[in-house]
């Protein structure tokens, strides 16, 4: 038989896109044999070709920009020796890895004895493979006994995860990608699939294309976007309206007895509660407050009322959000109400952002989790757990460890002596960055293990770790539709450059756990990590690196004994949900609204967001021309009425104000926002031709159960700025 990763073309090599959740596979063509047709970057390094692998189950040789680009990034930049200073005001100087792991771990000893193991903490990232999650949050959680290990995942998707475990009774997406090809009615609400699961989203438009009629899709988005250009329906609802919404919607099924009585009875708990507080919201008060017609909702209840199969996606338009737990609740309400769950084209499912979130929540990568789905709170995960790794009992805290921004807050406070931040950029994509800014000077010791040199998070680093990122290294990744792809080690990393997975392992030596940290492949973490997912939702025992070579990306759950297979895979087909009582609960929750309304001195709500051609912080896509040419700058997109009262002229420029920043920025007049609301990119930061902080704006007010801040929507007041008044590059260190 020939291995998976080596059919097609021996010569090319099969892997998943490292950029966003849905994980397209690629093909990475090497570079040209013949120097003269070799394509070269910037720095005159030779460049690997990409295609869409059509073998992938997932994309079928889809790829969209940013993955047929990826491999212009590869080279650029990067980061090569350890580096350190002794204070932020010092230059780096290049030390050994040996100095520098004995310095992480010297200091992580020094400061169990004075402070005790919560004074540390690491961040990682949905860019980690699972192998580097796995062994990263071992280290935090088994080693040196504090639950202190979160990731960037807690601003992208933990409401996600806490919302399909209190409504479903544990995290996973339900849904497959198939489900596309089966719904009738696909409702995105905070999601622009279209800039950020381009190929996601292309499908849908293929199946309306070859369907129209059949499939109805209805984007809920205060902003009009690719997304919504597709759309049947839209409904540009206020920010920080979407529980409303969806109360709005539940309240009309109810009336017109549009619910699923079979499936109510005999699969869902809760019920008689949710049909109270859904009773309250009539359809006036629901349009009054989402500033929508009232026909419109009623034509969304209508539809999926009478849908046969409805397939609701979202991402971070709902998830960043004070009650974004409460919402993606909201949106499975809808779904158990109407048993519009586990059966072709039916389903709630949460679009991950990032290409490896996913594999991180079975790795346990979050604060609160273990594992395998498992949580710190619960004392038969943390035994489960202490057992197979070798520590003894009562190693693993029962308090869930320091989320994202509590980290922050920690280093604030000066509680934190040690931040080890991996494979991310909080120094831009966290909110109200100027008090990131002041909290991180603050930490004495601050590490960032990355690929790329000249980030704004190495500006308030000591230590800086060269990390051999995605191609240089052997690993998994697991996308929205829960299927793991292999991603082999196809490149030399550049230097010293060395796995994440390796770096955590030789610090959790050093620090004495030589048998718990003795992995010699990132094979044998991943095999560590299968066999305590047995019998868990997230069964991955019967995955290996070897099978998945073997016969190519697999979706979970997949126990030992199971057969390979592309089909797609459901979750809860026979109704039964893993809570104890084996239902799954309809969640009863009152609006909240936004943490930080627009009032008088700061009028109207900011919204950020992503631009197509751009990836999170930039640090790949920044290095790519073609890509910047599609996003030269970032741009203030405002209603022509606003513009209009405010006095802003097209192409002008805007100072743009919160309660925590202000910045200046090029003006775009478009009536495809709403009036009373505006828009920014994201991805610039302060290290960025065009500097322009979206994040220090926006406020950290966070979910109350999911921890995952409101980087969605924050007042601001914005009047016309001079011309000579955009900045270039915006202050770094305080
Ligand atoms: Fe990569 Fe996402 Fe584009 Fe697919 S859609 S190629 S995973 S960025």
């Amino acid at each position: 038989m020939v291995p998976f990763l080596t059919q097609q073309d021996p010569a090319t090599v099969r892997s998943q896109c490292p950029y966003c959740g849905v994980g397209c596979g690629l093909e990475m063509l090497p570079p040209a044999a013949k120097k003269q047709l070799t394509r070269r970057n910037e720095e005159g390094l030779p460049i690997w070709g990409v295609r869409g692998d059509r073998l992938h189950p997932s994309s079928h040789g889809q790829v969209c920009i940013k993955g047929a680009t990826v491999g212009e990034t590869l080279d650029a930049s990067r980061l090569e020796v350890p580096l350190h200073r002794r204070s932020l005001q010092d230059p780096f100087t290049p030390i050994s890895w040996d100095e520098a792991l004995d310095l992480i771990a010297g200091r992580i000893q020094q400061t169990l004895k004075a402070k005790g193991p919560d004074a540390i903490a690491i961040y990682g990232s949905g860019q980690f493979h699972t192998e580097d999650y796995y062994v990263a949050q071992k280290l935090m959680k088994g080693a040196i006994g504090s639950n202190n290990f979160d990731a960037n995942s807690r601003l992208c998707m933990s409401s996600a995860v806490a919302g399909y475990t209190r409504s479903l009774g544990s995290d996973g997406p339900p849904c497959c990608y198939d489900d596309i090809d089966h719904c009738d009615l696909a409702v995105l609400i905070g999601t622009n699939t279209a800039d950020c699961h381009p190929v996601l989203f292309q499908r849908l438009l293929k199946r309306k294309k070859r369907q129209p009629r059949k499939l109805k899709i209805v984007v809920v988005d205060p902003r009009s976007t690719a997304t919504s250009d597709a759309a049947d329906r839209r409904l540009a609802i206020r920010p920080g309206t979407d529980l409303v919404l969806l109360h709005g919607i539940a309240h009309l099924l109810l009336r017109r007895t549009r619910v699923d009585h079979d499936f109510i009875d005999e699969a869902t708990e809760g019920f008689e509660a949710f049909a109270t507080i859904v009773q309250a919201w009539t359809p006036a008060r629901v349009a009054g407050i989402c500033g929508i017609e009232e026909a419109d909702l009623r034509g969304l209840a209508s539809l999926w009322g009478s849908a046969h199969s409805v397939l609701s996606l979202w991402s971070m338009g709902v998830n960043q959000s004070v009650e974004g737990t409460a919402t993606v609740s909201g949106i499975v309400n809808l779904h158990l109400l109407t048993g519009q769950i586990g059966r072709p084209g039916a389903g709630p499912f949460s679009l991950t952002g990032q290409p490896n979130a996913m594999g991180g929540r079975e790795a346990g990568g979050l604060a609160h989790l273990l594992p395998g789905y498992r949580v710190v709170t619960d004392q038969t995960h943390r035994q489960e757990v202490e057992q197979a790794w070798g520590f003894p009992m009562g190693s693993i805290s029962p308090r869930p460890g320091l989320s994202a921004w509590q980290q922050v807050e920690a280093m604030e406070r000066g509680d934190l002596d040690l931040w080890w931040v991996a494979a991310t950029n909080p120094l831009v994509s966290m909110p109200n960055l100027g008090r990131v800014k002041a909290a991180v000077e603050r930490c004495p010791l601050v590490v960032l293990s990355e690929a790329y040199a000249g980030t704004e998070t190495a500006e308030y680093a000591h230590l800086l770790l060269p990390a051999a990122q995605w191609s240089e290294k052997r690993g998994t990744m697991t996308n929205s539709e829960r299927r793991v792809t292999l991603c082999p080690e196809f490149r030399r990393p550049p230097g010293q450059a060395r796995p994440d997975w390796q770096v955590f392992a030789a610090v959790g030596r050093r620090l004495g756990f030589k048998s718990q940290f003795s992995f010699e492949s990132a094979d044998q973490v991943y095999d560590e990590l299968a066999a305590l997912t047995a019998g868990r939702l997230c069964d991955l025992s019967g995955l290996s690196h070897q099978l998945l070579q073997a016969e190519g990306p697999q979706q979970w759950p997949y126990p030992a004994g199971s057969t390979p297979t592309a089909e797609a895979k459901r979750l809860y087909e026979n109704w039964v949900f893993p809570t104890p009582s084996g239902r799954a609960r309809f969640i009863a929750e009152h609006p909240l609204g936004l943490a930080e309304p627009p009032c008088d001195t700061f009028p109207l709500v900011l919204t950020v967001g992503r631009y197509l051609g751009q990836w999170h912080t930039m640090t790949r896509t920044a290095k790519v021309p073609r890509l910047m040419s599609m996003h030269p700058e970032p741009l203030l997109e405002i209603h022509p009425d606003d513009a209009l009262d405010l006095g802003l002229e097209k192409n002008g420029i805007a100072a743009v104000s919160s309660r925590r920043a202000s910045l200046v920025t090029k003006v775009l007049i478009t009536d495809r926002i709403r009036p009373g609301t505006v828009f920014l990119p994201m991805h610039w930061g302060f290290m960025q031709e065009g500097a322009c902080e979206a994040n220090a704006l926006m406020h950290e007010q966070a979910c109350q159960v999911s921890g995952q801040p409101e980087l969605k929507a924050t007042a601001v007041r914005v009047v016309p700025a001079p011309q000579s008044s955009t900045s270039s590059k915006a202050a770094g260190r305080l």
